[in-house]
Formats: structure tokens, C-alpha cells, sequence
């Protein structure tokens, strides 16, 4: 008789809906995945018609673990019977709604996935190893991947403000209509603020004026070089984790644009559509904001935002009706952790000690295991918060709960030497 471990996934995002792919055919595994939405969805508040991937969709489900697997993306073409229109539309990147119907389409093959089940808790028992508290009931396991994700980051400044704000992550569900003939402020200088002001440029909204304001000191496209890209690589990942701490962090500054840019893809069908505004339509409404950070609401007028011109070093007011947030996401340990945390070791508040296999080490011991799929870019390096490895970390993690190589997973060439050339040097 075959020995079945339990393991639970909370959250149901591209990374923990990687590892239920992988597991699917995995006999000595029993799997629940507990999703507190009522369905697959992958950032549905900013999921804009014309938005692209920003990585090869190659790097799928499950394609870098197993390019076999039938939850591929190349299957999911076949299947929808579009592999050779696909092929004939010469898509440089494929588009975020075909990749979210990609997830959904493997979802539902998926018999292990419990909808509306948010987790509120986990327990310790010495006995029966983790006891996870859903909104649906009490369930034991022996092993947890944590896939919860990363939460919206917000200034503080703007907690106190009485105008409405939305962070890019809720844009979608925005009523539009509060646009019109207002003066609207955009805060980000990234891909979702570029995605945003396109859009808004798409749906021809009469507003007053919009105002971009980014901290960066212009609009910087995303690196995708091929040396770069080998940042986003098993062999990368495990020269980074061996750094230490205060290294991993001034490398991914250094790093930000590889991950952070625009694809240049969007910043020039954006900078052709600003070209039109402004000479064709001759309007005048629009102020790109450059080096400007937003840093609070002037006391006397609840509409004034005062912006830090950085390089310059100086203050002015920008009025503002409405402003849009595209400020990214932050590092939170879950708080449904909170009973258990005490026994993790971490290298800072957010930030707990992770092994080769993305798992938690204890301060005393226990027989469970709890791995860390989402928020693991301080420890694991620049291609965790993407899709980049999540298969090939998600076959890793399940290596070691069945303890061999279920998914071999040999070692891939790259063209750098990450590390010091001592040993292996033309290897
Ligand atoms: C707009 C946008 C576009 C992006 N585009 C790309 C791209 O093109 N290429 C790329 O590589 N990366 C992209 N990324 C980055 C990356 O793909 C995502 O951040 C990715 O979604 C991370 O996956 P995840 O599984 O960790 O978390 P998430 O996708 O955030 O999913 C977390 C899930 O956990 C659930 N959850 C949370 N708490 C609980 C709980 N207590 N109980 C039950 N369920 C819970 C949530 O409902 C959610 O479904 C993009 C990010 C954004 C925001």
C-alpha cells in the first residue's frame, strides 16, 4: 500500500494553481486547495482587454516542470482549437485574458480545488500537524504551500484624504462616469499606470485634465535582454539565495527594471496615442510628471496634492478630483498565520528563512512542513513575484514532500557563471 501525504494550498492564484496542476498526477499526494473566490481569477481588477503578458507563455502552468503535461498552454490552444490561428496571429505576447482563460480552463480539470473557502486560521497539533480553519470547515494536513499573494500598497497620506482614490488593483470596478470633467491624478511608473492611462485614452473619457505623476525619473521599459533574462533562472535563484541578506536587497534595487519596467511594446503604442492627443485632437489636458513623488494632502484644501519635484527638490500643488493609485503591492505575512508564526524563524518581520525547497524553518521542530510560494523575492531573487519559475519551483516543492525527484528537473545550461569561478568554471 501506497503511503498518501495530505497537503493543503491556501490561495488559488497562477503559483498554488501551478502546484495543483503538477500534482494532479501525483498518486502519493492528497491535495486541497482552498480559494476564497467563487471562481479562477488572476487579477480580475485590472485583467484590461489590451493588456499583454510580460513573459513567454512558455512559462505556463506547467510546461518548464513538464513540457508533457497535458494542462499546457500549448493544450489549452489545441483543445479551444486555435493552435494555428494562434500561430497565425504572430503575437509577439499573448494577451492577459487569454492567459486567465488559459488558468481557467486547467482549474476546472482540477477535482482538488475548494471554492469559497477563505482560510481564517491555522493551527498547531502535535498530533495531527496543521489544522486549517476555512469558512467551509476544519481540515488537517501534514503539509502547507502558502499562494495568498501580495497586498495592494497604498501611501499613508492618502488614508486621510475625503477625495476618492482606487488602487489599480479595484480599476475595473470603478464607475467611470466619476471621471467626467475632473481632474484626475494618476500616481505610478509602472506597467499598470501605463495600462491605465491607455485605457482611459481607449475609452475616451471626458475628463478636465489627468495628471501622471511618477516617482521614477521617466518611463523606463522593461529590460528583456536575453543576459538579463537569465535573472529569471534556476541557476540565478540559487546563487541569490546564498547571498546574504543586505546583498539580495541592493542587488533587486539594482535589478528593478528587469521586473518592474514597461514593456516597450506598450510604451510606444502609448506614446503614439499621446502623439494624437496632443497634435491631432490638439488637446492640452494631459501632464506627464516625471522624478514627482505625490507626499500628502495640503491642510487647507482637501483637493490639493502636494508633489515633490525630487530631483529638484522642490514642492508644488497639484489639484486632484479622483486619484488613481497604481502604487503595486507589499510583503504581508498572512494574517491567518498569526497562531503559528511565533514558531518561524524569519530574517525580518516580513521576511520568514526559507530552505533550497521554499520551506519554512522552525524554531523548534516540528514533523509538518509549510512551504512559501507568493511574496519569496527577498530571499529567492527578481523571478518570484512572476510567472517566470513558478512551475519549476512548484515541481521543486513537491519533490520534497514525496521526498524524491517526481519531476526530474536536471540542470539548466545558462551562459553566465553566477557565483565565484572557483570550481565548475566552464561548466
Ligand atoms: C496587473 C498585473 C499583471 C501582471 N502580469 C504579469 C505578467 O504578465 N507576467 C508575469 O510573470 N507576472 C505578472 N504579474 C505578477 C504575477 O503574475 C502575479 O503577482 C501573480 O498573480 C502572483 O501569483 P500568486 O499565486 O502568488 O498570487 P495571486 O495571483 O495574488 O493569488 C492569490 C490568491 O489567494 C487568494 N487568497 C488570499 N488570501 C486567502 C485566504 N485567506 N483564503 C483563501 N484564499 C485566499 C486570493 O483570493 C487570490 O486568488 C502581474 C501582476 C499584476 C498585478
Amino acid at each position: 500500500m501506497q503511503f498518501v501525504t495530505r497537503v493543503g494550498c491556501i490561495g488559488l492564484g497562477p503559483f498554488n494553481l501551478s502546484f495543483a496542476a503538477l500534482a494532479k498526477n501525483v498518486p502519493s499526494v492528497f491535495l486541497e486547495c482552498w480559494e476564497a473566490r467563487k471562481k479562477f481569477n488572476w487579477h480580475p481588477g485590472l485583467l484590461l482587454p489590451n493588456a499583454y503578458m510580460q513573459t513567454s507563455p512558455l512559462k505556463d502552468l506547467v510546461t518548464l516542470a513538464d513540457p508533457t503535461h497535458p494542462l499546457s498552454f500549448l493544450s489549452f490552444l489545441k483543445d479551444k482549437g486555435r493552435l494555428f490561428t494562434y500561430l497565425n496571429a504572430k503575437q509577439k505576447q499573448v494577451k492577459r485574458w487569454e492567459f486567465t482563460a488559459y488558468m481557467q480552463w486547467a482549474a476546472a480539470q482540477l477535482t482538488s480545488i475548494r471554492y469559497n473557502s477563505e482560510v481564517k486560521d491555522v493551527l498547531w497539533s502535535q498530533e495531527k500537524g496543521f489544522c486549517v480553519r476555512t469558512s467551509s470547515g476544519m481540515h488537517y494536513v501534514q503539509n502547507l504551500v502558502i499562494g495568498a499573494g501580495l497586498v495592494p500598497y497604498l501611501p499613508k497620506f492618502v488614508e486621510r484624504t475625503t477625495i476618492p482614490v482606487i488602487h489599480s488593483s479595484r480599476f475595473l470596478s470603478w464607475d467611470f462616469q466619476q471621471l467626467v470633467k475632473k481632474r484626475v491624478v494618476i500616481v505610478g511608473g509602472g506597467q499598470s499606470a501605463t495600462d491605465i492611462v491607455a485605457y482611459l485614452l481607449d475609452m475616451d473619457i471626458d475628463f478636465y485634465a489627468l495628471t501622471w505623476i511618477n516617482s521614477r525619473n521617466s518611463w523606463w521599459s522593461l529590460d528583456d535582454s536575453p543576459f538579463v533574462n537569465e535573472l529569471f533562472s534556476p541557476r540565478y535563484t540559487h546563487y541569490f539565495e546564498h547571498l546574504k541578506p543586505h546583498k539580495r536587497a541592493h542587488v533587486l534595487r539594482a535589478q528593478r527594471y528587469a521586473d518592474r519596467g514597461i514593456s516597450l511594446a506598450s510604451l510606444e503604442a502609448l506614446y503614439e496615442k499621446l502623439y494624437d492627443y496632443r497634435f491631432r485632437e490638439k488637446k492640452k489636458n494631459i501632464c506627464l510628471l516625471p522624478s514627482t513623488e505625490a507626499i500628502g494632502f495640503s491642510t487647507e484644501n482637501p483637493k490639493a496634492l502636494i508633489c515633490l519635484q525630487k530631483e529638484m527638490e522642490k514642492e508644488f500643488v497639484v489639484q486632484a478630483d479622483v486619484l488613481i493609485m497604481a502604487t503595486g503591492y507589499k510583503n504581508k505575512i498572512p494574517s491567518f498565520l498569526k497562531s503559528i508564526k511565533e514558531n518561524m524563524l524569519f530574517e525580518d518581520p516580513e521576511t520568514p528563512v526559507l530552505d533550497a525547497h521554499y520551506k519554512v524553518a522552525w524554531r523548534k521542530k516540528w514533523h509538518a512542513k509549510l512551504y512559501f510560494q507568493s511574496g519569496v523575492k527577498r530571499q529567492k531573487g527578481i523571478a518570484e513575484d512572476n510567472l517566470s519559475l513558478m512551475s519549476y519551483r512548484s515541481a521543486q516543492i513537491l519533490n520534497d514532500i514525496v521526498g524524491h525527484a517526481y519531476y526530474k528537473l536536471p540542470d539548466q545550461k545558462a551562459l553566465q557563471f553566477f557565483g565565484h569561478p572557483s570550481i565548475n568554471f566552464f561548466d
